[in-house]
C-alpha cells in the first residue's frame, strides 16, 4: 500500500519536475557557452591557477577528472578537481564553473561559517537520514508512532543539509563573479554568459531541497493519519 499510494506523487511530482528542469536547464546552458570562446584565451586550469594564485592559495593543487560538470572542490586534500570538459577548454562555461571552484577554496581557506557548518553536517545528515528513513518505515507498519516521529525527525536532516548547502553554493558563485571581474578575465558579454551558467547550476540545489522537502512532507504527512488513527 505504501508503495502505491497516489498522495506520494501529490507530494514528489511538482519537486521532481522542478529536478528534472534544473537538470535539462544546466546542461543546455552549460553546454550553450561551452561552445563560446572566453575573451582571456585562458583554458579552465589556467584561470584555477591563476586565480588560486591571486588569493594565495598556493597549495591548492589543481587536478583533472573524467567526466561533465563532475568539477568540485575537495577541502580536505586541499585539490581543485576540474572535469575532463572544463579542464582544457578555453570557453567562458569553463572559466565560469573554474571560478566557482576556486570561490569554495577561498571559503575553505577562509573559514567560511556556512562551508564548516555543511562540512560538519555531511557525516550526521548521510547516516541520520538513512538511519531515519528505515526506523520510520518500520514505525509506520508497526503503528509505533513515537518510533516513525524520532524516524522523521532523523530522516530531515538531509533536508537541512540541503538547506545549509545553497548558501555555500550561492556565495561561491558570486565569489567567482567578483574574481572574474576584479581579474579583467571577463568582457562584460563573458560576465554575463558565465553567470547563467552558474545561475542554472544553482537552480539544481534548489531543486535538491525541494526533492528533500517533499519526501519529509510526504513522511510528515503518513505520520499525521498514524496519529488520526489511533484517536
Ligand atoms: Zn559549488
Amino acid at each position: 500500500m505504501f508503495f502505491f499510494d497516489p498522495m506520494y506523487f501529490v507530494f514528489a511530482l511538482p519537486a521532481l519536475v522542478f529536478a528534472l528542469y534544473a537538470t535539462w536547464k544546466v546542461r543546455s546552458t552549460y553546454g550553450k557557452y561551452a561552445q563560446v570562446a572566453n575573451a582571456t584565451g585562458l583554458t579552465g586550469a589556467d584561470t584555477a591557477r591563476r586565480l588560486l594564485d591571486v588569493a594565495g592559495l598556493y597549495n591548492v593543487r589543481i587536478e583533472r577528472v573524467p567526466g561533465e560538470l563532475t568539477d568540485h572542490y575537495d577541502p580536505r586534500g586541499k585539490v581543485l578537481r576540474l572535469s575532463d570538459s572544463n579542464y582544457s577548454s578555453y570557453s567562458v562555461a569553463a572559466i565560469g564553473v573554474t571560478a566557482h571552484e576556486v570561490g569554495h577554496a577561498i571559503q575553505d581557506a577562509t573559514a567560511y561559517a556556512p562551508m564548516r557548518l555543511r562540512q560538519g553536517f555531511v557525516p550526521v545528515a548521510g547516516i541520520g537520514s538513512n538511519l531515519g528513513y528505515i526506523l520510520f518505515i518500520i514505525g509506520l507498519f508497526t503503528q509505533l508512532t513515537g518510533l516513525a516521529t524520532i524516524g522523521l525527525i532523523l530522516f530531515s536532516g538531509a533536508a537541512v543539509f540541503a538547506a545549509v548547502t545553497l548558501p555555500v553554493e550561492f556565495n561561491a558563485s558570486s565569489r567567482a563573479m567578483a574574481l572574474l571581474d576584479q581579474n579583467g578575465l571577463v568582457t562584460p558579454q563573458d560576465h554575463g554568459m558565465a553567470r547563467k551558467v552558474l545561475d542554472a547550476a544553482a537552480l539544481t540545489y534548489v531543486a535538491g531541497l525541494a526533492q528533500a522537502l517533499a519526501q519529509v512532507l510526504y513522511f510528515a504527512f503518513l505520520l499525521s493519519g498514524m496519529r488520526r488513527s489511533e484517536d
